[in-house]
């Protein structure tokens, strides 16, 4: 009888799992394994939310396959080693599992696959978390598209010729062919936050493949219908909420994409571009997931050349007002509050702060991009780079340098009674609302809420002068 191991990574899920569902198409048993490897958790990028989104996916999916009568065997220690003793114990002979593009992630499977296949293992990988891989969506030219819409069009038309459908590699089949709790073992607890100097952030910690699926049926029947007009008021609750999902794993693409599809066919036009543009917002992803396989340089630097001439400016007190959301702009403080309360941030938020640290403070995107990164419950490199470099006007298709959004109109436009504003910054409940995306021209001072660090017309004008400086340095070829 051949066993197989699936090793689980970011896709922490039964239903839609290319990986798993390979293995069940080839393996007579299977078991199922997620590795900690502690010194990962140590690189200083990962934080208490997303280490508590996960474990919290991991100990569900745990549960899930206790019931089974099987068990998700937690694996503590070096990659490779460890499987390599896994497999030893099951006496399986192929391991499983989905690809990751980041590159990290790229150096760990291939160490990983040399060290099993030397033992006469056979690896199989599998392309997973993204609806179509780096390599499928090309130009005329062969080459990967450095621009949002072709892709999407080209996108749009492969999916609309070959759709992808979840991988059915949930049910009775899998059932028949887990291997037993009883053999496979002890194997390490379950692991939590506080193990690795962390701390578990209660709303993080309800993650699980029934609760994924839950919010996007939720999503799709309610709010979807309103996406395209409410998706940019942070002060709603108004889009998914599926982005930590995505992250772990514990909802497939193809689920999400296919599901969104199946309920834009018969609905109000209004409604169905709603979706339309839902959808738009998951081609976005991958299409920033196809940009870091296809130019891994981006994880360290910019993408445009030209942007490496920027000169930043090394302003640690600065830095620290906008982490902490002091910076006297009260959408800018309201985004970054909401991030370090909640372990998440609203999409039109992350615009602003990202152009603010980067334009109004000129401090390099890097460091906004590392705080994001330690502080996201759905931090996840393509994602946030791509995001990063977008507001930095340093990436592929990013917003020109020139364009530098003014927090207070973005605030008044977005937030038009300061909804968001006083939900997470409490000094500025009693402004009345002519005055709560400019406090600074109220009569009276604001207590407790700090004058901006930077005015902005100074502030925009050094930042177009400085990127202008860098793109020409860069024309004249030094
Ligand atoms: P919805 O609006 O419901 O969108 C559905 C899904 O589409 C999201 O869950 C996400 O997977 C994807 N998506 C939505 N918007 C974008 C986008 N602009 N780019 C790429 N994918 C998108 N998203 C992350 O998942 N992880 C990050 O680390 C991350 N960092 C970001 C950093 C910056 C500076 C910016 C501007 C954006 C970043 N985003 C990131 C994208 C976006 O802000 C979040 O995906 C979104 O806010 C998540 O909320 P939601 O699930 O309700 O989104």
């Amino acid at each position: 009888m051949k066993t197989g191991i699936v090793w689980l990574r970011r896709d922490l899920r039964l239903s839609d799992n290319h990986a798993l569902y390979r293995a069940v198409r080839t393996c007579e048993r299977i078991a199922i394994a997620f590795v900690v490897n502690p010194p990962l958790l140590d690189d200083g990028r990962i934080g208490s939310p997303i280490a508590t989104s996960f474990f919290s996916a991991v100990g569900s999916l745990r549960a899930d396959l206790r019931k089974r009568g099987s068990d998700l065997a937690v694996l503590r220690g070096d990659f490779a080693e460890e499987l390599a003793a896994f497999c030893a114990r099951t006496r399986a002979s192929d391991v499983f599992f989905n690809e990751d593009f980041e590159p990290g992630a790229i150096a760990r499977d291939a160490a990983v696959r040399s060290a099993l296949e030397a033992s006469g293992i056979a690896v199989h990988a599998t392309l997973d978390h993204v609806y179509f891989g780096a390599g499928e969506v090309l130009n005329r030219t062969g080459e990967p598209y450095r621009v949002f819409s072709p892709y999407q069009r080209h996108w749009l038309e492969q999916r609309a010729v070959a759709p992808r459908l979840p991988f059915p590699s949930d049910g009775t089949w899998l059932d028949r062919r887990l291997v037993s709790a009883t053999e496979l073992g002890a194997t390490s607890p379950s692991p939590v936050p506080e193990m690795f100097g962390l701390q578990t952030i209660p709303v993080w910690n309800a993650m699980s493949e029934n609760a994924a699926r839950a919010r996007l049926l939720r999503f799709l029947k309610t709010a979807a219908g309103d996406y395209e007009q409410a998706r940019n008021v942070p002060g709603l609750q108004a889009t998914s909420r599926l982005s930590a999902d995505l992250r772990a794993g514990t909802i497939g693409i193809r689920t999400c994409v296919e599901s969104a599809f199946r309920s834009a066919r018969g609905a109000t036009p209004a409604h169905r571009r709603s979706i339309e543009r839902w959808i738009s917002e998951l081609i976005w992803r991958d299409f920033y997931q196809s940009i870091l396989r296809a130019y891994p340089h981006v994880e360290r630097d910019a993408f445009q050349p030209a942007a490496a001439n920027i000169a930043w400016r090394d302003a640690p007190d600065d830095f620290r007002a906008w982490c902490e959301g002091r910076t006297g702009y009260p959408m800018v403080d309201a985004g970054m509050r909401q991030l370090n309360a909640t372990g998440w941030m609203h999409n039109r938020a992350r615009m602003i702060v990202a152009s603010f640290l980067t334009k109004h403070l000129l401090i390099d995107w890097r460091h906004g991009e590392r705080y994001f990164a330690q502080r996201l419950a759905d931090a996840d490199l393509a994602q946030n780079n791509g995001g990063w470099q977008w507001a930095a006007s340093t990436g592929t298709d990013a917003v020109s340098y020139f364009r530098v959004f003014n927090p207070t109109v973005q605030g008044k436009q977005f937030d038009p009674l300061g909804r968001y504003v006083k939900q997470f910054v409490p000094e500025l409940n009693a402004v009345p609302e002519a005055y709560v995306h400019e406090p600074w021209l109220m009569p009276a001072l604001c207590p407790g809420y700090p004058p901006p660090i930077v005015e902005h017309r100074h502030a925009r004008e050094r930042a177009i002068r400085v990127y202008r400086e860098a793109f020409a340095h860069h024309e004249r070829g030094q």
